[in-house]
């Protein structure tokens, strides 16, 4: 059995119960050593076979797992955040429905969801945005046509960008182009959620500057719009003028 995990975007107490107690079963571990907390294989038993996938090709992860099922043994295969996102798990999980093993899947409080308790911000504020977008500037790996920056921009939406923090001069130019306002709030969020958390306050116009400024250039969110602002409309789901499944207006 394998079983991918979670890790939270960083914080050692961020995983879930059901992560934790998978890892203390767990017989193997594969973990991304360049962003999970090495914290967490405290959870891990003291026999436990623990390897970095950092440096490790996908073939040779794969070894790992084929090696642990032949021996009937229980992987926990551990990204960080939510393995949902940028996490490289559906070659595996198709590599090992190919193999006829079974896996399941835990989900993890994601880096995107770090950030935003660290800014102390929501990303759905009414009158300003209801939509959140989550994406990356095109690095090496290509990004399609119809995701360009420049072409999400034109929705003036809450953005956020994952693997990004080392392309910004570019990236804030399509942000710009695409109908962004220079002065649109904006925020680099470096390591969220870690104990070396920081948040660095900017303005669309000015994301390159404060990256550089602050020599960031990986394991950061930029993230892009008015919920950074101060206007907002109040919600109708607390409003006492409005009646719902679970409550009559005019309480
Ligand atoms: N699955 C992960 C994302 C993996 S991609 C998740 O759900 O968070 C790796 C990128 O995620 C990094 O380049 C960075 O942009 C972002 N990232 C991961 N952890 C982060 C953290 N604690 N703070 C800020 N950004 C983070």
């Amino acid at each position: 059995m394998i079983h991918f995990v979670g890790a939270g975007s960083g914080a050692e107490d961020l995983i879930t119960l059901r992560g934790a107690r998978l890892l203390s079963q767990a017989d193997v571990v594969i973990y991304a050593g360049s962003l999970v907390n090495p914290a967490l294989l405290k959870h891990c038993r003291a026999d436990c076979e623990i390897h970095d996938s950092a440096a490790m090709t996908l073939e040779e992860v794969l070894a790992v797992m084929d090696k642990a099922e032949a021996a009937s043994k229980t992987t926990v295969r551990l990204h960080t955040g939510d393995p949902s996102i940028y996490g490289a798990i559906r070659e595996q999980m198709d590599a090992l429905e190919q193999r006829g093993y079974v896996y399941d899947v835990t989900p993890g409080v994601s880096s995107f969801c770090g950030a935003a308790a660290a800014l102390k911000a929501e990303y759905t504020l009414p009158g300003v945005s209801q939509t959140v977008i989550i994406t990356r500037a095109e690095g090496r790996t290509p990004v399609p046509e119809g995701e360009r920056l420049r072409n999400l921009a034109a929705h003036g939406s809450t953005m956020v960008l994952f693997l990004s923090s080392s392309l910004l001069e570019k990236a804030q130019a399509e942000l710009m182009a695409g109908g962004y306002a220079p002065d649109t709030p904006a925020a680099i969020v470096y390591k969220a959620t870690w104990p070396e958390e920081k948040v660095y306050r900017c303005t669309v116009s000015t994301l390159a500057e404060t990256a550089r400024e602050n020599h960031v250039t990986k394991t950061a969110l930029i993230t892009v719009g008015g919920f950074l602002g101060s206007s907002y409309d109040r919600s109708l789901l607390y409003d006492p003028g409005f009646s719902h499944g679970c409550r009559e207006a005019g309480r």
